[in-house]
């Protein structure tokens, strides 16, 4: 009697098809490689998406029959035939955002460093690469989206969607975006402490009308203040970018706002740390690279810390330009700023996605049949 080995069972296998799309039931993976021979019993588990699958019963009679047929009629199925039920993910239900995939939180631990600059060209570069993409500004202390997107004139109306009366943000470089800064004059900022400044922002975040979006890009105020720690816990952020210059005493900072997300009753996950004004390059002297603010401290901070380093971007007249002018460097993908940003942007999406993945339940609950 030919000895049974798992790659027969598959085979055997193989000829079940699932009547919902007509495919074999190992292509589609529903076979759980887990297959167990002990001489002529053979035991193995299919695995149904859903609970309630209507097939699940004549599946596992046909792949009984299957492997009868084909290894021998001889060959004891043992037992219960395991039943395992993938679970679902859960389809992310969350109050705020619902229609939102991504909300990527972009802070730095110091004003001044480029966090605001970061943020405006990393959305703009999302959407030039084809994702539908939001912008909340919620600098309170500075905020500069208004300026960077030259909309400082506009004013955001009200507008009624499904019965719902809300924000309508502004649409400009293919971004959909609101700033505090339409709301607050900065001058004003600091009397908006604490819980009032948190609950405008979260306000001001829920009644937008975004629709779907990709990715919700949220510019943070600079620090780790309790505004943010609020923030972090209201708004429901898939990752955090850090932003910070390789200066030591910005650095420090840096070190302080990637453990406050990182802490275990924050937990985001902090995708990782951006090096801005890495080094200065003059014109006339292409080749020469002066470190201004110190050489590669954010990759050094990265290796310490154990997260990904996302970008070194220099000092370049361009993106200071860009910003005052209100045409960000990320609009050019031609350009070498433009291409910064654009590979920023495509490293973000890579460590949301596996960040997101990470967050994949893989836990199956199993059924006795
Ligand atoms: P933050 O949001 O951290 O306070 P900003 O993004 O407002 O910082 O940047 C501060 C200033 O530095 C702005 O004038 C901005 O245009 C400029 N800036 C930021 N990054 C760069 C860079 N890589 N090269 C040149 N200027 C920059």
């Amino acid at each position: 009697m030919d000895q049974i080995y798992p790659k027969l069972v598959t085979e055997a296998l193989s000829h079940v098809k699932y009547p919902g799309n007509g495919k074999d039931i190992v292509s589609l993976g529903m076979v759980e490689d887990d297959i167990r021979i002990d001489g002529r019993k053979v035991s193995f588990s299919l695995i149904f998406e859903k609970p309630n699958d209507p097939f699940r019963k004549s599946l596992v009679k046909a792949a009984e029959t299957a492997i009868k047929t084909y290894i021998g009629s001889d060959v004891e199925i043992e037992g219960n035939v395991h039943i395992k039920v993938k679970e679902q993910p859960k389809k992310k239900e969350r109050k705020i955002l619902p229609e939102v995939k991504n909300i990527i939180a972009v802070a730095s631990g110091k004003g001044g460093v480029g966090k605001s600059t970061v943020a405006s060209n990393l959305a703009v570069a999302l959407a030039k690469a084809g994702y539908k993409v939001g912008l909340f500004d919620a600098d309170l202390f500075g905020p500069s989206a208004p300026k960077m997107f030259d909309v400082e004139n506009e004013k955001p109306v009200a507008i009624e969607v499904e019965g719902k009366e809300g924000i309508a943000p502004i649409e400009k470089y293919g971004v959909s975006m609101l700033s505090i800064g339409f709301f607050v004059d900065p001058n004003n900022a600091l009397v908006w402490r604490g819980a009032m400044a948190t609950g405008a922002i979260k306000q001001l975040i829920e009644e937008g009308h975004w629709g779907e979006l990709d990715y919700f890009v949220v510019d943070l105020p600079p620090g780790t203040s309790d505004i943010h720690l609020t923030l972090v816990q209201t708004v429901p952020i898939t990752g955090a970018v850090i932003v910070s210059t390789p200066q030591e005493v910005a650095l420090a900072d840096a070190r302080k706002g990637i453990n406050m997300f990182e802490n275990n009753n924050i937990k985001v996950p902090v995708l990782g740390l951006v090096e801005n004004m890495a080094w200065f390059t003059p014109e006339e002297l292409p080749d020469n690279k002066y470190y201004l603010f110190g050489k590669e401290g954010c990759k050094k901070l990265a290796e310490q810390m154990n997260v990904p380093l996302l970008a070194q971007i220099p000092i370049v007249q361009s993106i200071r330009e860009g910003g005052d002018e209100g045409r960000p460097v990320a609009l050019d993908e031609t350009s070498i700023m433009g291409k910064v940003f654009a590979d920023l942007a495509k490293r973000v999406v890579e460590e949301t996605d596996r960040r997101n993945r990470e967050l994949e339940p893989t836990k199956k609950v199993e059924l006795n049949d």
